[in-house]
């Protein structure tokens, strides 16, 4: 039974360091997607209850050469841990203002588009600087952009946080607050920082039509926001009940499968231009 248990513990710390060497050369990797440019966007609509795209999602994509598409739940967490993920960022500011002004030189419709913005890349000195040196670089107006950011940054560092969002705010870029109700209990950060829209995390749409307690989770959420006057937005909806459920609730805009799956530009665009889109 000791040797049992001794080969049980090198196994676990061979996996560790395993798991540590994966790490490394996901780094490694991803430092090498940068060089190469190897991201691409793909864009989720948010739609309102009549089905009327009202903005999109920018969501990152990777497809590694040797390993295929590898899924940002995987690589952000790592380029989080370093500056990577400001570069990262940098990118997807880049690739959305490039893919906004080619839509608005087209005289296509356009509608604004959401950026995931982690909290190293918030809280990095010249953020805010770089966002409007790229608006001005790709001829764009901030009231086309919004940042989702989690709450995490926004409690921990609160002070800066609101004096980031200010700026935010003088450039007509919205902000919502991604995963909503999934952190933390405290809420009386909301009513310090200037906010516009609340995201109702997944995991509390998922069985909102059969769960009391979600039920009650996604009403409280939906009053809360009215409240304060902000927008909300139920994510990964995925049938009619739900929807239906949420919308009965008075929740505003939605997104998620049931009404249109992260899309590559070029469908976004014939979406938007339908006829039947506006
Ligand atoms: P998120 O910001 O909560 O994004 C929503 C995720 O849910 C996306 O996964 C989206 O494809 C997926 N989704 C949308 N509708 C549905 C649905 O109806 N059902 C289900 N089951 N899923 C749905 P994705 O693209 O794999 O992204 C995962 C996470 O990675 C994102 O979660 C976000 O936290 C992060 N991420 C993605 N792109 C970026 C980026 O450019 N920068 C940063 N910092 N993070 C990003
Ligand atoms: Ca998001
Ligand atoms: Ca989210
Ligand atoms: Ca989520």
């Amino acid at each position: 039974a000791k040797f049992h248990g001794r080969d049980n513990f090198k196994l676990y710390t061979e996996k560790m360091g395993q798991k540590a060497q994966e790490e490394v050369s996901l780094e490694r990797r991803i430092k090498q997607a940068i060089e190469k440019d190897e991201f691409s966007v793909a864009y989720q609509p948010k739609v309102k209850a009549d089905k009327t795209v009202v903005s999109l999602e920018a969501l990152i994509r990777w497809e590694q050469p040797e390993l295929g598409l590898i899924s940002p739940k995987e690589f952000i967490p790592i380029a989080e841990q370093s500056n990577l993920i400001v570069q990262i960022g940098e990118i997807m500011i880049d690739k959305v203002l490039g893919q906004l002004s080619e839509w608005i030189d087209l005289d296509s419709r356009v509608v604004p588009i959401a950026i995931n913005i982690s909290g190293r890349q918030l809280v990095a000195e010249d953020f805010v600087a770089h966002v409007e040196k790229k608006l001005t670089e790709h001829g764009i107006n901030g009231e086309y952009l919004e940042f989702e950011i989690t709450e995490g940054i926004l409690i921990q560092d609160i002070e800066n946080c609101i004096a980031v969002l200010n700026q935010l705010k003088a450039l007509h870029i919205k902000v919502s607050i991604d995963d909503f109700g999934t952190g933390y209990s405290s809420l009386s950060y909301l009513k310090k920082l200037p906010l516009d829209i609340l995201k109702i995390d997944r995991s509390f749409v998922n069985e909102c039509d059969s769960k009391t307690e979600d039920a009650e989770i996604c009403a409280t959420i939906i009053n809360l926001a009215k409240n304060l006057s902000l927008l909300t937005v139920a994510e990964g909806v995925e049938t009619q009940s739900q929807f239906k459920t949420l919308q009965k609730m008075g929740c505003q805009l939605y997104q998620g499968y049931y009404f249109h799956l992260p899309q590559e530009a070029k469908h976004i665009h014939h979406l938007l231009n339908q006829p039947q889109a506006l």
